[in-house]
């Protein structure tokens, strides 16, 4: 079968794939929260004769197509998280989540590829299969909330493709492709980049001494001037980061005391630590955990911090990113095709599955407006979906052909991939919760990294 005869194929699929992007950017729901999209989905490719596996406690879908001969296993990914954006026009005004990254794509192009090769079922040459996967939670926000499914074992990791990975939602995958709205350039575009940044949670929790702030501060502890000393320790920091490092260092209060009139006996910080390598991100964590025991010590107030290892940094594999641009020029809707050198400094959960197997993150045009803003939204529905399960169709077309054990071979050199398992206690290595300052009787102070 040739490339037309394939793209014939995804066409056909235009009106449910389209009809799927506006109903799952209609229902938008949160990470480990989208119980409605799993299910849309599920009943979706249940209909297409796929048997599902579901999540069991947690939202997640896989299906699977084989060729009927042995050859390696391609992952489609789809995510199906959307944000917390209340400003949004289209929010939900009951939870405030809105799809502002554009997942809502993801999903409907994954069911459009799941339904061109559930259309072919076995008559191609083709070899190996191909796993949809439909993953939650990317986006990693609502902290309290992933905690509190951490503590009752729902989730061993904070995001989902770590947390599939651990499911053995991956077994057996050879290689990941992923494609994600672009709102730079607006349509008709698929561009591939090197890499995403690794990413550092830390939770910072000040106690000092509540006091009359009128009639005796100084038998208060002032917390919140901990974490402002704190914050103003980081801003002194930042001539020290490199350009070539990509380094973002992103704080919030979100505790800083409850009146006026009381000196606050509490103050908590939420800090995000970006870098494209995990060793920077180490050296920039540590610097980071000193300002923070400084601003305590300089009030006298006791410091806890919380690090969750987010996000690793990420790297779109170079063999991937050549195919994904070959396939690109076949199809006839994509005008624009961008072979990009920007890292870029935000971030994403493929890092984890990406230690393991080649993984390529691609962007596809059709989106507007700031990503993860109030301004977001899906402009040109029909490029971005269309051209993703276009891009899939054929990507998947290349990897599973007869001949393609050269391609398989080049993407693995050159690399030392980890098991998955090994991967994942990798992963839990990182997470850790500590007191960073430590007053001896003496007078002295000890700030501990
Ligand atoms: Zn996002
Ligand atoms: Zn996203």
């Amino acid at each position: 079968m040739d490339q037309k005869a394939w793209l014939d194929y995804v066409n056909q699929q235009q009106e449910m794939v389209l009809q799927a992007e506006r109903e799952i950017w209609a229902h938008p729901e949160t990470g480990f929260r989208e119980w409605n999209t799993a299910a849309y989905l599920r009943t979706k490719l249940e209909a297409m004769g796929y048997q599902v596996r579901t999540g069991g406690d947690i939202p997640a879908l896989s299906a699977q197509w084989d060729s009927g001969r042995p050859g390696p296993c391609v992952c489609i990914l789809g995510e199906m998280d959307a944000l917390t954006v209340p400003g949004h026009p289209e929010a939900d005004p009951a939870t405030g989540a809105a799809h502002a990254c554009g997942h809502n794509a993801q999903s409907a192009a994954l069911l459009g590829t799941a339904a061109v090769f559930a259309q072919i079922g076995q008559k191609t040459d083709l070899r190996g299969s191909i796993r949809f996967i439909a993953v939650p939670a990317e986006e990693m926000i609502e902290v309290a909330y992933r905690h509190s499914l951490k503590k009752s074992g729902t989730i061993g990791f904070w995001t989902g493709k770590p947390e599939l990975m651990r499911r053995g939602f991956f077994d057996g995958v050879d290689a990941a492709v992923l494609c994600h709205a672009s709102s730079k350039p607006q349509k008709q575009s698929i561009a591939v980049y090197p890499g995403n940044n690794g990413c550092l949670m830390k939770t910072a929790r000040f106690l000092g001494r509540s006091a009359h702030a009128g009639g005796a501060p100084h038998l208060g502890i002032n917390a919140l001037n901990a974490a402002l000393l704190a914050l103003n320790g980081i801003q002194a920091l930042r001539e020290t980061f490199r350009e070539q490092d990509y380094v973002r260092v992103n704080a919030i209060l979100k505790e800083g005391g409850q009146a006026a009139g009381v000196i606050p006996g509490q103050a908590e910080m939420e800090i995000m630590l970006r870098a494209s390598s995990l060793e920077v991100l180490t050296q920039i964590n540590q610097k980071v955990t000193r300002a923070l025991g400084a601003g305590a010590a300089c009030v006298g107030a006791e410091l806890t911090v919380e690090d969750i290892f987010a996000y690793p940094p990420f790297e779109n594999n170079p063999v991937l990113n050549d195919l994904v641009l070959a396939c690109a020029k076949e199809i006839p809707q994509v005008k624009d095709i961008i072979d990009s050198s920007a890292w870029d400094t935000g971030s994403t959960d493929l890092g984890s599955l990406a230690a393991c197997m080649p993984v390529c993150h691609i962007y596809v045009g059709g989106a507007s407006g700031s990503s993860h803003g109030e301004s977001y939204c899906i402009t040109h529905p029909r490029d971005l979906c269309m051209n993703a399960v276009a891009l899939y169709t054929l990507l998947a077309v290349r990897l599973l052909a007869q001949d393609s054990q050269l391609v398989w071979q080049e993407m693995k050199s050159g690399h030392q991939f980890h098991s998955i398992s090994q991967q994942i206690a990798n992963l839990s290595s990182f997470d850790r919760c500590f007191s960073v300052v430590h007053y001896g009787e003496t007078g002295s102070v000890t700030i501990k990294g």
